[in-house]
């Protein structure tokens, strides 16, 4: 059967459980899984991007899990990687309004499909931004990213 490796894109600022459990999820369909950081010349992460590789690879220690960062449009990097999937995780309908456009584009551009997986009921609600907000005002984020210690500003 045909090697299948799919495209987890995301900004993953930072990466919570519920990105950890989609790719937990997504392994059980595909060989081999790129998570990509997205990254724009114009926008300043809030954690620091090589910490953020290194967070997201500590969780998927031997497993067919690789952590690329990339900038551009996400097919040309699925192009690059040799993925003919994409995977993104949905919350609600709101993710799936947005995604749902995204998905048809890349479809028609690149003959690339998006898988969606629905998030569990115990990560539904975890926001990557509501995480930073967390931190930036001196919270605790252990609750919604493992490893966290790992993550620099
Ligand atoms: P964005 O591309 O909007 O910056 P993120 O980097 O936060 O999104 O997330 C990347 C992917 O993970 C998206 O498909 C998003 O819907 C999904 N995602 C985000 N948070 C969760 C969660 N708590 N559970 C499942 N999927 C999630």
């Amino acid at each position: 059967m045909k090697y299948r490796r799919a495209f987890f894109p995301g900004s993953f600022d930072p990466f919570t459980k519920g990105h950890e459990a989609i790719v937990h999820k997504g392994i059980t369909l595909f060989d081999e899984i790129i998570i990509g950081l997205g990254t724009h010349s114009k926008k300043t992460p809030y954690f620091d991007t090589e910490s953020r590789k290194a967070h997201i690879s500590s969780l998927f220690k031997d497993m067919p899990v690789k952590v690329i960062d990339y900038s551009g449009l996400t097919i040309r990097a699925c192009e690059r990687y040799e993925c003919s999937f994409i995977l993104r995780g949905l919350r609600d309908t709101k993710d799936f309004q947005y995604e749902r456009s995204i998905a048809q584009m890349n479809l028609e551009m690149a003959s690339i499909e998006t898988v969606f997986l629905l998030t569990d009921l115990k990560n539904s609600a975890i926001n990557a931004t509501i995480v930073r907000e967390i931190h930036q005002q001196g919270g605790d984020i252990n609750k919604f990213v493992t490893n966290a210690h790992l993550l620099v500003k």
